[in-house]
């Protein structure tokens, strides 16, 4: 088994989607970014890609590139999903909180869920996802963007221990 972290974090800017796991979220402002800035997907892409050690998202989906122009992030995260079941690897469990003053998530938790493990080919009970504020303080406290931390654990497939 093997285990990887990533972190993500984008600025509030008006005009835009919010779109968290997938999921587009009621709220006044988006998230900046060259794809859809989806922090969720992109902290779990960095803990995926990390507990390989094949780098970072960025280096995977460069925003030189213009094929990942505006494209949803579940796209590439079936992407990095495919790079593990190259090297017979798995995901077998995620863990992912994501850092938010406002909007409130609760509602929309589920749903990010359940596109994250129908993106990654791994049963419900083995993605989670957790949101919480930080009392006001930080760029998240003030509302000036958004955070997430994933962790996950992979395995070699055909093992029975796979996602
Ligand atoms: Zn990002």
């Amino acid at each position: 088994m093997r285990i990887g972290f990533g972190y993500d974090a984008h600025a509030f800017v008006s005009g835009r989607a919010l779109i968290l796991g997938g999921v587009t979220i009621p709220y006044a402002r988006g998230l900046q970014g060259h794809s859809d800035a989806d922090v969720v997907v992109h902290a779990l892409c960095d803990a995926m890609l990390g507990a390989l050690a094949l780098g970072d998202l960025g280096q995977h989906f460069p925003s030189t590139d213009e094929r990942w122009r505006g494209v949803s992030s579940l796209c590439l995260l079936r992407h990095v999903a495919a790079l593990l079941a190259e090297q017979q690897y798995g995901l077998h469990n995620a863990d992912i909180t994501v850092v938010a003053q406002q909007p409130r998530l609760a509602p929309y938790i589920t749903q990010m869920r359940q596109n994250l493990s129908a993106a990654v080919d791994a049963e419900l009970g083995r993605i989670s996802v957790k949101a919480t504020t930080t009392d006001g303080l930080g760029f998240t406290g003030r509302a000036a963007g958004m955070a997430a931390y994933a962790v996950c654990l992979i395995c070699p497939q055909g093992t029975g221990q796979g996602g």
